[in-house]
């Protein structure tokens, strides 16, 4: 370890971190004077999010891949070495295949259940001892509302954010002992790259019949609500799921 100094501002992980939802939450914490690792599989996109935030003393940006054990690992002790603590982690790197089950491969099954859900588990576990350390932390998973109802196209996608809600439940349980809080978000439909991707135009027309805010959801509406969950005004809030999507759910 370097001896980098260890100062109060607080640090945090926000995976999935160079475009869409994972900047807009890397941009909320930016504001709220905490310093922010990036991790992201998309070395170019980060290279760039990293140049145009142009603060090299509070923003650090790691090529990881979560669902690999020894990069989460790497990640984290870098995280360490260079800032000296960790006391909030968004867990938001995710990837979707929308497809019909017969057409889902297993190499798209243990693609997604990978990304999102391995990935949540090993940095949360790499996490979780620093932030011990330090006397607890905030961790914030964000699922989906995939991940609580089922609906056509989602086998993996759907299965994957359901268990993740369920990781969350269990390490809220055990980690909550030691002062770790671990919450949901799941988002309703927001638009990003990854929207734009696997969002048909019958998956648009369908959500926007079904949302009583009749729109799609912003990175910022979603950003707020993760960061409000890390923050001290939500000292008491642990093993909740708190959907931001409009009325969908509500809506059933
Ligand atoms: P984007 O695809 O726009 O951004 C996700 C980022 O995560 C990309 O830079 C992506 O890189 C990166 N990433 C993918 N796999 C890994 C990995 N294994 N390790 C590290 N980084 C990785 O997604 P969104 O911002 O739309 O979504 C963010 C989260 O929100 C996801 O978990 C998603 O499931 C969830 N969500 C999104 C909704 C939406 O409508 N957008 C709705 C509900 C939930 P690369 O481009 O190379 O894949």
């Amino acid at each position: 370890m370097s001896s980098t100094p260890v100062t109060n501002q607080p640090v945090a992980v926000v995976t999935g971190g160079a475009r869409g939802i994972g900047l807009a939450i890397a941009h909320w914490f930016l504001a709220h004077e905490y310093r922010v690792a990036l991790w992201d599989i998309d070395a170019e996109t980060l290279g760039r999010t990293a140049g145009e935030l142009n603060d090299p003393a509070r923003v650090l940006a790691i090529h990881c891949d979560v669902s690999q054990p020894d990069q989460v690992d790497a990640a984290t002790a870098r995280v360490v070495d260079t800032f000296g603590r960790i006391d909030a982690l968004v867990n938001n790197a995710g990837v979707a295949v929308f497809k019909p089950i017969n057409q889902t491969t297993f190499d798209d099954w243990r693609h997604v259940l990978g990304t999102n859900l391995d990935g949540p588990f090993l940095c949360t576990q790499a996490v979780a001892p620093v932030m011990r350390r330090n006397g607890g932390g905030a961790v914030v998973n964000i699922a989906s509302i995939s991940g609580l109802r089922a609906s056509t196209l989602r086998v993996a996608y759907g299965t994957s954010k359901a268990a993740l809600i369920h990781l969350t439940k269990q390490h809220a349980t055990e980690l909550g002992t030691v002062g770790i809080r671990c919450n949901v978000v799941a988002p309703g439909p927001v638009e990003t790259e990854m929207a734009k991707l696997v969002h048909s135009v019958a998956i648009r027309s369908d959500y926007h019949d079904v949302i009583p805010l009749e729109r799609y959801g912003t990175t910022e509406e979603i950003a707020n609500v993760v960061g409000f969950l890390c923050s001290p005004a939500a000292s008491y809030v642990n093993g909740q799921v708190i959907a931001v999507d409009g009325g969908f759910d509500a809506a059933g």
